[in-house]
């Protein structure tokens, strides 16, 4: 073997304990029933998904047409507890983005160690899965016109390199940012009320734990709290 041989660290044991290398502890209890399976183009790394994507999306990004040699990518966005890496995860590649480098640190794309087909983008709690690896694609049944996992949407079509005429939204850049039609703008406006949302659910759970803080630090419970 030649020296120079990148190396595919791998020092965080702890990722075979975890979703989507193992099921969670939730998922053990309730049960994981796998409604899609898929695998990479050699079978070697094989997976399901006990559940319907969150949104799924076709990315125009010149990085995505690097990494993938192709014009764009289609990926679905799934939370990890949804999705079981079955066989193969013990020989997979990691690339971390950020630092250019072969290692797992999230978020990170994750690979196939022998055929080198992209499985997804591991983030902390979501995965960004390819959805061209599922199990009867394209095929007659629930997936016919890619079922759940249809695309809403295209971003970064700014840097597209095949135009695609259909019927959804696009944007210049990712979701909700610069829409470039109608769809687009109507689209912008749901993402932005949902943001917001989200801020604001996310403001109120800090001050809930400021509060819960010192109250701990005044020994908890006092009157004068109200
Ligand atoms: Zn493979
Ligand atoms: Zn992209």
């Amino acid at each position: 073997m030649p020296a120079d041989k990148p190396s595919q660290p791998d020092a965080h044991d702890e990722r075979t304990s975890r979703p989507p290398y193992a099921l969670s502890d939730e998922k053990k209890k309730s049960g994981f029933t796998a409604k899609y399976t898929g695998k990479c183009y050699c079978g070697n790394v094989t997976f399901e998904v006990d559940a319907d994507p969150v949104d799924a999306t076709y990315c125009h990004c010149r990085s995505c047409q690097h990494l993938h040699g192709a014009p764009y990518q289609w990926a679905a966005i799934l939370p990890k507890d949804a999705l079981h890496i079955k066989t193969g995860y013990d020989d997979l590649h990691f690339y971390s983005a950020q630092h250019k480098k072969m290692e797992y640190v999230l978020p990170c794309k994750v690979s196939c160690g022998q055929c080198q087909s992209v499985i997804m983008d591991e983030g902390r709690n979501m995965a960004l899965l390819m959805p061209t690896l599922i199990d009867g694609m394209g095929e007659a049944g629930p997936l016919k016109d890619n079922g759940p996992f249809r695309a809403t949407h295209h971003m970064f079509y700014k840097t597209c390199v095949e135009p695609v005429h259909d019927d959804l939204p696009k944007f210049g850049g990712k979701k909700g940012e610069d829409p470039l039609d109608e769809k687009a703008e109507e689209m912008a406006k749901d993402v932005e009320k949902r943001n917001k949302e989200k801020e604001e659910e996310k403001k109120k759970k800090e001050k809930e734990e400021e509060r819960d803080a010192k109250r701990q630090k005044t020994g908890g419970g006092s009157k004068d709290d109200k």
